[in-house]
Order: structure tokens, then C-alpha cells, then sequence
């Protein structure tokens, strides 16, 4: 059975002493059995070996929100997968919209970004999802086709096993719009199947793909209801602990099959 993994994207928000409440409050209410749910929190780079020392001893998993492609080097301003791994990261969000859109990352880059993510021993989260006027064109499965080739190009079967997609529609990024159930139950399919024409039925039926996009605690439980939505990518609503959980207590609300 695939396992329900929430994780919190803080994006840039939360200095030193914003983090330390949040994780804080976070651990104070992580009280209920977690089951087959898995939770990761993905602070600014500034907060993670904070974050590594409050969340010693809990069930929370540590992530970042990027990492460059080389593991050292003269590459002023970037940070590699080596460093994040030393600082207690496990998993690193690759491809999200926002880095897509502001600083221009293609699904090259991207995948280059991934796949060395899983030669250090980090679990890339990788983000795939249109934007409004290319689902106003109808062009939502072509273009989350291509992305998916193209972030998981030269993947190996064990490359594949240890990563996660998130499928975030870009429209529903931080609008408070969210994709309804059926239309993200319909791409995550779409998502699923790609992986299994190139790498198999045991692949395809064991890849975690989250949803992403205004995911909040009123909707988390329909979203993961739907067969093919195993965890959430969530930005606004991990900034409270109390949202964040909720959405976590969804994830261990849903059903095995489901
Ligand atoms: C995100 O940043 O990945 C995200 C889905 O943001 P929000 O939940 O705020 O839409």
C-alpha cells in the first residue's frame, strides 16, 4: 500500500524565531497515531539545521524547497544536495511553479535537479501543473504529459521508486482556487499511467503523487479521497500548525484503496 505524505512548503516565509514556534506547535500537536501517513516540512534554508535539532525524536521529516544540480563548486548563491543532507534533510521539492515561472527552471534542469537529489540519497519531490490559459486551451494533458517526460528523462526503475510527483495546477497556487476533486483525480490518473508505460505496473501502482494547489483543511479530506491522490503539497495552510495538521489528520483519514 502506497503511503499519504503531507508536506508543507513554507516558501520564503518564517525567520529564525517564526520557525521555532511553528515547528514547536507543530510537535505539540503531532499526538495521534500516524499509520501509514508520512509528514515533511520544507522551512527556508536559513531554519533547516534548526529545524534538524526541534524535530530530533519526532515522527517529522525535514525537506528543502530547491538545490542545484552540481554538489560544490563556483556557484554563488546555490545550495547543493550534499549540504542539504547535512543539515538533516531527507527529501527537496525540485520544480516547483513559482521557480518555474520567476527564475525561468525548465524540465531539464529540473530533472537534472532530481536526479541528483537521488544519487546523494534525498527524495525529490517534483512538481508538474499548467497554468490557467493552458487549461482554458485544453491543452492540461499535453503539457503535464511533457513535463512528466521530461522531469523523469534517463530515470532508472530505482530512481522512479524513490520519488514523488506533485501535480500542482498553477492556477490553483495560492489563489484559494482549487482544482475539484474529479479534475485532479483525472491528471493524477494521466500521471500514473505515463509511469507505467515507461517503467511498469509495480512502479506506477507504488509512486506517491501529491496534489497541490489552496489544499486546506474544509477540502483536503475530498481531494484525498480520490484513488490516485496519495498526500498533499501544501503552501498557505502549513503556515499554522493547526491548518497543517488538520490537512495531516486527513491524510490518516484515508482509506486503504482509496
Ligand atoms: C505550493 O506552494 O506548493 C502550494 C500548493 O501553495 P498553496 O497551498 O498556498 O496553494
Amino acid at each position: 500500500m502506497r503511503p499519504v505524505v503531507i508536506a508543507g512548503n513554507w516558501k520564503m516565509n518564517k525567520d529564525l524565531d517564526g520557525s521555532r514556534s511553528l515547528i514547536e506547535g507543530i510537535k505539540s500537536k503531532v499526538n495521534f497515531p500516524l499509520g501509514n501517513t508520512k509528514i515533511v516540512i520544507c522551512p527556508p534554508f536559513t531554519s533547516l539545521a534548526l529545524a534538524h535539532q526541534l524535530l530530533s525524536g519526532t515522527p517529522i521529516a525535514l525537506g528543502a524547497q530547491n538545490m542545484y544540480e552540481q554538489d560544490d563548486g563556483a556557484f554563488t548563491g546555490e545550495i547543493s544536495g550534499v549540504m542539504l543532507k547535512s543539515v538533516g534533510c531527507t527529501y527537496v521539492i525540485v520544480g516547483h511553479s513559482e521557480r518555474r515561472q520567476y527564475f525561468r527552471e525548465t524540465d531539464a534542469f529540473i530533472n537534472r535537479k532530481a536526479r541528483k537529489a537521488l544519487a546523494v540519497g534525498l527524495t525529490p519531490i517534483i512538481c508538474v501543473g499548467e497554468t490557467l490559459d493552458e487549461r482554458e486551451r485544453g491543452v492540461t494533458e499535453q503539457i503535464v504529459s511533457t513535463q512528466v517526460k521530461g522531469v523523469l528523462a534517463n530515470f532508472s526503475g530505482p530512481d522512479m521508486a524513490r520519488s514523488i510527483i506533485a501535480y500542482e495546477p498553477v492556477w490553483a497556487i495560492g489563489t484559494g482556487k482549487t482544482a475539484t476533486p474529479a479534475q485532479a483525480q483525472e491528471v493524477h490518473r494521466l500521471i500514473r499511467t505515463i509511469v507505467r508505460d515507461a517503467f511498469g505496473p509495480d512502479a506506477a501502482a507504488a509512486l506517491v503523487i501529491q496534489y497541490g494547489g489552496s489544499v486546506k483543511p474544509d477540502n483536503a479530506g475530498e481531494l484525498l479521497s480520490q484513488a490516485d491522490i496519495d498526500g498533499a503539497l501544501v503552501g498557505g495552510a502549513c503556515l499554522n500548525a493547526e491548518s497543517f495538521l488538520a490537512i495531516v489528520r486527513a491524510g490518516v483519514g484515508k482509506k486503504a484503496g482509496s
